[in-house]
């Protein structure tokens, strides 16, 4: 068997060699390693597999957030609202651009924003909410869409951990995650479900007035050249990245699908295992599993963490602390007890391995190892 890893990379990388190769010469042979070709194909390519008009490459996915953010012209004090439960460069990128990060609790089952807690968090001074589909699926966006327009607030979608995900509305049309909101970002750091071999993000948005704003930001404000209409920045794909990912695209439906019957083996191994909840599937979100996150329940998550580690087997704990406890984030706003979902997710979840290129030994050996570590009562 094959070391078992969070993402394996190598394997993935040798089953599509000789196009990534290829791909790769041809922006050395060209020289063309700044706005080549490349960049300009595969956001087009990206646009059209999203049925999104306007897909602005950016360095990463957190340059992404915050020119998304610098675009809707907000001023220092603004609130903008996040989920208490995610990744830190949601809410950094508020805080660095001078606004306000007021953070909202999730529910418990899908972990993603809590459509009741945005609504308490809502006050004048919001301007913007940025709801992160966590994990692979989708945060609950139709009541968040209703909520939004209800207070006149821009909905940046943050899906860096979800591209190709769907968005299922009650009328049972489909959107993809990132194109639902206003602006949707992501990133195509080289674990994420759509990577490259390096770092890489991309904006999306169907507002022809907003594309045109943040492409001129990523760009130093620059719309005619040498003329700076705004204050900028300098953020880019580079087109070795651009390369890699156009050859990728074409694979990322595969791709998702390996990931889905991974998840599909990991909910049937662990169905009848009480000491485990597995990822909920909600009935208005298509889950591209990102990651695989357990919850754990009546055992002490950190030993079973350490246990599969000496078995052999990674896991990781996405995320140990909410955004309200991290030091830099923490003030007199907030206090402990104040987001128990996010406290309770923060307590016990658990990520498995999850990639593209699980075997079914692998997955039979991850399975059998933690049922036998904790499916059983006397391991409690
Ligand atoms: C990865 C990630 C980001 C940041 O992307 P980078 O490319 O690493 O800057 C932001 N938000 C979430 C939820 C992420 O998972």
């Amino acid at each position: 068997m094959r070391p078992i890893q969070m993402v394996d990379l190598q394997t993935q990388y040798q089953q599509i060699k000789p196009e990534i190769d290829a791909a790769i010469q041809k922006v050395i042979d060209d020289a063309t390693f700044i706005k080549g070709p490349q960049v300009t194909d595969f956001s087009v390519a990206l646009a059209s597999w999203l049925s999104v008009r306007h897909v602005i490459p950016t360095g990463n996915g957190t340059d992404a957030l915050q020119i998304a953010l610098m675009a809707l012209g907000l001023k220092e004090g603004d609130e903008v609202i996040t989920p208490d439960f995610t990744f830190i460069a949601t809410a950094e990128v508020v805080a660095l651009l001078g606004l306000t990060p007021v953070v909202a609790d999730v529910d418990r089952d899908t972990m993603n924003i809590s459509i009741d807690a945005v609504r308490k968090a809502i006050t004048p001074k919001t301007k913007a909410i940025v709801p992160v589909h966590l994990f692979g699926q989708c945060a609950d966006m139709e009541p968040l869409l209703q909520l939004a327009k209800e207070n006149n607030l821009y909905v940046v979608e943050d899906a860096c951990q979800a591209i190709g995900a769907e968005y299922i509305f009650s009328d049972g049309t489909r959107k993809k995650a990132g194109t639902i909101g206003h602006i949707g970002c992501t990133s195509f750091f080289p674990s994420k479900n759509l990577g490259c071999y390096g770092d890489g993000g991309a904006i999306f948005t169907d507002d022809d007035e907003l594309a045109k704003r943040m492409q001129a930001i990523a760009n130093h404000g620059m719309v005619i050249r040498y003329h700076h209409d705004m204050v900028g920045v300098n953020s880019r794909l580079d087109s070795i990245q651009a390369a890699v990912l156009g050859v990728k695209l074409t694979h990322l439906d595969e791709y998702t699908g390996q990931r889905q019957l991974a998840a599909d083996y990991y909910d049937r191994a662990f169905a009848n295992n009480k000491s485990l909840t597995c990822p909920a599937r909600a009935k208005y979100s298509t889950h591209v599993f990102h990651q695989y996150t357990l919850q754990v329940n009546n055992y002490d998550r950190d030993t079973l963490r350490e246990q599969l580690r000496e078995a052999g087997i990674p896991a990781m704990v996405y995320y140990p602390v909410p955004l309200h406890m991290q030091k830099a984030y923490h003030d007199q706003r907030y206090r402990q007890g104040d987001f128990p979902a996010s406290e309770y997710l923060a307590s016990c979840v658990l990520s498995l391995p999850m990639h593209t290129c699980l075997t079914q030994e692998q997955l039979e050996y991850i399975t059998q190892t933690v049922n036998r570590l904790i499916g059983q009562s006397d391991n409690r």
